[in-house]
């Protein structure tokens, strides 16, 4: 897969998730974190994101909750471009309905190079990296080469 490089501004999209055993912790991480947070445009699947805009008194752009395609819908985003940085609390100890979903956010965000915490201490290095409040470049698969290289092959030759 060629690679292509992609901006992180100095504003970041963050998404925030957090399985239910694991809001309790997220919450306390946003209320510890609100002033880095309210300088960067925040995202969150239904109830996570509900919460977190009560918490916070900061405006989250919420998504339909985890389980109903939440986790999908923060997915695309990442491949579109549009979420650059993922702090996704989710929970090791119980099997989720929505697991293949778990999984398939995880992979993207791993595919598209962004910053990724999937626990508490992750995130505060992470939120507390000088990087936060510089635009950084990442390298991220390269779409356009991508799709050029599976349709500009030659046909097989008949005979
Ligand atoms: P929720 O979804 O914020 O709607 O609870 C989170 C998840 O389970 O992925």
């Amino acid at each position: 897969m060629q690679n292509t490089l992609r901006p992180i501004a100095i504003k970041k999209r963050i998404a925030l998730v957090a399985h239910d055993n694991k809001k309790q912790d997220l919450l306390e991480w946003a209320r510890f974190n609100r002033g880095t947070l309210a300088r960067h445009h925040l995202f969150g699947t239904g109830t996570t994101g509900a919460l977190l805009e009560r918490e916070l008194e900061l405006p989250i752009t919420q998504y339909m909750s985890g389980p109903l395609g939440g986790d999908q819908q923060i997915g695309a985003k990442i491949a579109e471009g549009e979420i650059d940085f993922l702090i996704f609390f989710w929970d090791p100890l119980q099997p989720q309905p929505h697991d293949p979903d778990v999984k398939a956010l995880l992979r993207l965000a791993v595919l598209y190079n962004i910053p990724t915490a999937s626990n508490r201490s992750t995130a505060d290095f992470l939120i507390s990296s000088s990087l936060m409040e510089h635009p950084y470049t990442r390298s991220a698969p390269d779409l356009e080469r991508y799709l050029r290289g599976r349709t500009n092959f030659e046909p097989p030759q008949e005979g």
